[in-house]
This record gives structure tokens, sequence and C-alpha cells, in this order.
């Protein structure tokens, strides 16, 4: 008999049309090949096949499945952003991030990390209307820092935010803080590129800036180079890389870079997109990139006990009941520190019998 005409289970009379198949995704014995995008949609849409089928590329010993999953997993980057108040921050993310937008098809994410929000009420990186070109864009999100009594606090609802970002398609993080306090440190560890934005022509002004920050930084982008003051940018530039060089090599074993740039005219943005895109080309190749992650996300994941182990001690009743009291026997010097944390701890860990 030849093969067509056998009878099957749903077409056994002559004559008589065929129901078509029940999957039209499922064709006698062809695979449907997957395609990046079919993953990257799949796991947005909440699918489970294509949930497994990404692990199983993650599992997979062969590299094209390694690439493939990298790929699925994402290619976010994301940029901490530094500089005094007046150096022209606002100015430069609108134009970097509207040359991401247009030139590289990126969709951007904006984020502060700014303490003062909630002590002063005008805080320093300011509810004015920032970035206001940027935010007309369809692939452009711009959120003010997130309010709080401690940089902490501050810090680790950016951090979340980020991760909620990127959940919804962002791919390029831009986190902004000012030149004060330890905010800069927070935004170095929730960041893979550092960004520090100087003045021309302040010849010392990297002297007024913390050594801690100077070193942290991946690039140094001398802003403003418009105008007269071109010529003191580029003298600046060449003064910045000698101080740079001065500093001890990185674990990411990148060269920190110095470049101008005006975010009035756009002039040198594009570079700096292209020093970003060299730097996470060259630490994903010496599996920098992703071990700092990873160790960001393990400083989170500290941080974030740290702060909810505080909360629900201090939220605790018993706790609540005799911290007054315990406060005044410490200060009239009838209990000692150590002796009335261990006594207000006993009543919390009482609470919590799970913990043996
Ligand atoms: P921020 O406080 O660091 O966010 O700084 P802003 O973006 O608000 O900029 C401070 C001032 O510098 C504003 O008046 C800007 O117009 C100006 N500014 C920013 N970038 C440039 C630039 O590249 N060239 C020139 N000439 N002025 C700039």
């Amino acid at each position: 008999m030849p093969e067509d005409d056998r009878p099957t289970g749903r077409h056994t009379k002559k004559g008589v049309a065929s129901p078509g198949s029940l999957n039209p995704n499922l064709r006698r014995g062809k695979k449907r090949r997957w395609k990046l995008q079919d993953y990257v949609e799949g796991i947005k849409r909440g699918e489970r096949v294509a949930l497994a089928k990404a692990i199983t590329l993650i599992e997979s010993a062969r590299p094209a499945h390694h690439q493939l999953a990298q790929q699925i997993i994402g290619h976010s980057v994301r940029i901490g952003i530094t500089g005094t108040p007046g150096v022209g921050k606002s100015t430069f993310i609108e134009a970097f991030g509207q040359h991401l937008i247009e030139a590289a098809g990126r969709k951007v994410a904006v984020l502060a990390v700014d303490p003062s929000s909630q002590v002063s009420r005008g805080s320093i990186l300011g509810d004015k209307t920032r970035m206001e070109q940027l935010s007309h864009y369809e692939q452009a999100f711009i959120r003010p820092s997130p309010a709080g009594d401690s940089l902490g606090g501050v810090a680790r609802k950016t951090r979340e935010a980020i991760i909620l970002c990127e959940a919804a398609g962002y791919d390029t993080m831009i986190i902004e803080t000012v030149g004060v306090g330890q905010s800069e440190t927070a935004v170095h560890s929730m960041t893979d590129f550092f960004l520090l934005l100087l003045l021309p022509g302040a010849g010392d002004e990297l002297q007024g800036i913390k050594r801690g920050i100077v070193e942290m930084a991946d690039l140094a982008v001398v802003n403003k180079a418009d105008g007269e003051r071109l010529k003191l940018a580029k003298q600046a530039k060449q003064e910045y890389r000698n101080a740079l060089h001065l500093l001890p090599p990185k674990a990411s074993e990148w060269t920190a870079q110095v470049e101008i740039c005006s975010a009035t005219t756009g002039m040198g943005i594009p570079d700096i997109w292209n020093t970003v895109q060299d730097y996470v080309e060259m630490t994903k190749t010496n599996g920098y990139f992703q071990r700092n992650r990873s160790a960001q996300a393990k400083y989170w994941l500290h941080e974030t006990i740290k702060t909810e182990l505080q909360q629900s001690f201090f939220a605790h009743p018993d706790v609540r009941a005799q911290l007054k009291a315990t406060e005044q026997a410490v200060v009239e010097g009838r209990q000692s520190s150590f002796q009335a944390a261990a006594h207000l701890l006993a009543l919390f860990l009482k609470g919590h019998p799970g913990d043996k």
C-alpha cells in the first residue's frame, strides 16, 4: 500500500477531507527551530515551554547553545554616572539617552540615587523637569530617586528597580547620583560601568573629588567641551589621563579612559557609547562582567538580609516594649551595652522559635 493511502486514526474513509492538524506547529516530525525572539517573548509571556527550553540551553555543553543562552539572558548594561552639581549630568543623560535610542536601538531606563531627596525637600538632583526630551521617547523610562531616610534604603530600592526595569525589557540602565557622600559607592555596587563627569579647566578638580570616586571611574568625561572651553577641555583631558594612569590597575583589567564631550552640541557622545561597548566586550571575554554581577548580587543579598532583620527586630512587640527602659538602663550605667543588646536580642529570638 502506498504510504499516503494507509489508514490512520483520523483518516479512514476515502473521499473525506482531512480535518487537518490540531496543532499547526506540529508538522510531521519536523521541529520548528526556535529563534532568539521566540525564547525572549515566550519567557516574557510566562510560557513554561520557553523557560524550560532556555534552561536546557544553559545546561547544554555546546558553545553555540551557551552563546544563545547569553543572548536570551540579555545584553543589559548598567551605567553609573556621577559628577558635582552643575557639571551637566542631566543634560548629558538627555543627549546620551537619545543617542542610545536613536543610533543604537536601545531601551533606556534612567534611575537615581539621591539620599538627600527626603532630608531637604528640594533634592540635589531635583524634581525640575529634567531630561524633558528624553522623557518623550517611548523607549525611555525616567524615574526620580526613591525617597528614604537612609542611603542604604534608597540604594536598595533603586537596585530593585533596576531588576524590574530589566524584566520589563529595558536593556540600558543609567543610574545617576550626586558627587556627595557615599552614594557613589552605592551606585558603583549596582552597576557594570562607572562614568565620572568633570568640568574643563578645573585643573585641580580631581583633588576635590574623593580619591575613592576617581578610582571607581571606568571613564572620565570632560563635559562642556564647546565654544571657548574646547581648548581647556582638551588640556584637562591630558591632565586627567596622566592622573588616572597613576592609579592602581583595576580588577576588571580595564584601563580607565578619558574623553571630552559637549552634552549640548552632542560632540563626543557616540564615542562614549563606543567606549562602554568596548568595556562590556572586554569584561565579558575575560569573565569579569559576570563575576562582578554575581558578587553584586551576593552583596545585595546580604544587605537585604541585614535591613530586613533590623526592621523586624525593632518592630518586634517585646523589643518595642522594653527598648526605652533598656536604653535608660544603659545610659544610667546599670547595664552594659552588650548585656542590654543580648537581652533585647534574646527577646527577639524567643519570638522566633524556628531559629535554633
Ligand atoms: P547637573 O546639575 O549636573 O544635572 O547639571 P545640568 O545638566 O543641570 O547642567 C548645568 C548647566 O550646565 C545647565 O545650565 C546646562 O545647560 C549647562 N550645560 C550642561 N552641559 C553643557 C555643555 O555640554 N555645554 C555647555 N556649554 N553647557 C552645558
